[in-house]
């Protein structure tokens, strides 16, 4: 598939190739081009006081290479730089011979707060594990259906400032749903014989995002011959500041993020259940960055990233929201799995281009040149040609700011 030059073509010439690869159809190219895919009544069902929608760019970045497949990956942003860097590192990677990836299997925790709890508590929930398992698998079904169900019960007790409580942990395995609504479902229905066993009283019931069982990894070795060694060792000085200065680590977690969101948007996936689930992770122990990086012994860079990854490629807003179904088609992924590999390849992809640019030339330079289109329509050019000019000479001046892009404008007239 020849994507060379993508991001050069015109939007329909985009479209035109993407209809050309296979990866959409004439009406999925209409749909995307009059962008009214998600009608008032669609919206107004979604969530409470609908008075609009609200419309974010639709991207895609094609040429991503994991564990040998080739992805078309669908990002929506508002954020400049975020998806050409995405291209720019995909496309190194690529170049060094792509990612590799795997998940673990979609175990989702839930949890359940007792309160009220005797000394013998823990014992007898644990004696009492067949029975409230049991019940559990009667809410399961949904998820059964697809090969899911209950996996596990662990009970935790933790001592509070309200006296002793425990927590019991549910696993479920939920297959290709995000799997939020259906371990709710579960706990709620499970919650009467906790009590029964238990002796205490059931109060929260509620998935936790730090979804450790449910990570997935991605890695690349950047080929030194063909990023260059100023770049293996400007990424590698960025990720030891990162390893080491809580400041950079907030930023150089968030840089991955901005990859990894953008996709959770496209696919309609809950991209809060992602950013939570991801940096508390990254705060176990101490708060670290998600992806880690050394030169292996030909001195090529190695980065890897472990991150959990709750996603779904079907349920929630996927299936009401036509744009992130076509989202969902373009990414081609057959499973959440799969969806979740990609996920941290873009990622680790985000994160590599970050590192690249601030070890290097830093981003400035690029973000605010694409920063500078935005800035001469708000000084009111108009026709593409009077956007260029605009462009041009702020270029030549180095100064982007509304007031550089108004003079400009107005000089122009
Ligand atoms: P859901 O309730 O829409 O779908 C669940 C159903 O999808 C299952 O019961 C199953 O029958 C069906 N299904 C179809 N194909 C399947 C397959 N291949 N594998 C597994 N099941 C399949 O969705 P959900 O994923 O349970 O809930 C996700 C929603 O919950 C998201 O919209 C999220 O925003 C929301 N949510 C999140 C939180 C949180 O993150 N803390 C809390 C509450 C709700």
């Amino acid at each position: 598939m020849d994507f060379s030059g993508f991001y050069k073509l015109p939007v329909e010439d985009r479209l035109k190739r993407l209809r050309e690869a296979g990866r959409i159809s004439g009406e999925d190219e209409k749909l995307l081009l009059d962008g009214d895919a998600l009608k008032m009544d669609v919206a107004d069902r979604m969530v409470e006081n609908v008075v609009g929608r609200f419309h974010l760019p639709f991207s895609v970045v094609p040429g991503v290479v994991v564990n040998g497949k080739e992805y078309v990956v669908p990002m929506v942003i508002e954020e400049p730089s975020v998806v050409a860097a995405c291209a720019n590192g995909c496309k190194l990677a690529r170049e060094s011979g792509g990612f590799t990836a795997d998940a673990d299997e979609p175990i989702m925790i839930g949890e359940m707060q007792v309160v009220g709890v005797g000394k013998e508590a823990k014992e007898k929930v644990l004696e009492g594990k067949e029975r409230i398992m049991e019940k559990a698998k009667e809410y399961a079904a949904g998820v059964e259906r697809y090969g899911g169900g209950m996996r596990g019960l662990e009970v935790r007790e933790i001592q509070t400032a309200r006296g002793e409580m425990l927590i019991l942990m549910f696993e479920v395995d939920v297959r290709d749903i995000m799997g939020a609504n259906t371990v709710n479902t579960i706990l709620e229905g499970a919650a009467p014989i906790v009590e029964e066993v238990s002796g205490g009283k059931v109060r929260l019931k509620i998935l936790t995002n730090l979804a450790v069982k449910r990570k997935a990894r991605a890695r690349c070795v950047w080929k030194r011959e063909v990023v260059g060694g100023e770049v293996v060792e400007g990424v590698l000085d960025g990720y030891e500041m990162a390893a080491h200065d809580i400041y950079r680590c907030a930023t150089h977690n968030k840089g991955i993020m901005n990859g990894m969101d953008a996709v959770a948007l496209a696919t309609g996936n809950d991209w809060r259940a992602v950013e939570a689930g991801a940096h508390s992770y990254a705060a176990i122990g101490s708060y670290k960055p998600l992806t880690r990086y050394y030169a292996d012994e030909g001195g090529n860079l190695v980065g890897e990233i472990e991150v959990p990854l709750a996603v779904g490629t079907v349920g929630g807003a996927i299936n009401i929201n036509p744009v992130a179904q076509l989202g969902q088609k373009i990414l081609g992924a057959e499973g959440a799995g799969e969806l979740s590999m990609v996920m941290a390849a873009v990622g680790l992809a985000q994160n590599f281009a970050a590192l690249r640019a601030l070890g290097t030339t830093g981003i400035q330079a690029g973000h605010m040149k694409l920063h500078a289109r935005n800035l001469a329509v708000i000084a009111g050019a108009h026709t593409p040609k009077e956007i260029d000019m605009v462009v041009r000479k702020m270029d030549e001046s180095r100064v982007y700011t509304v007031e550089n892009a108004r003079k400009i404008f107005e000089g122009m007239r």
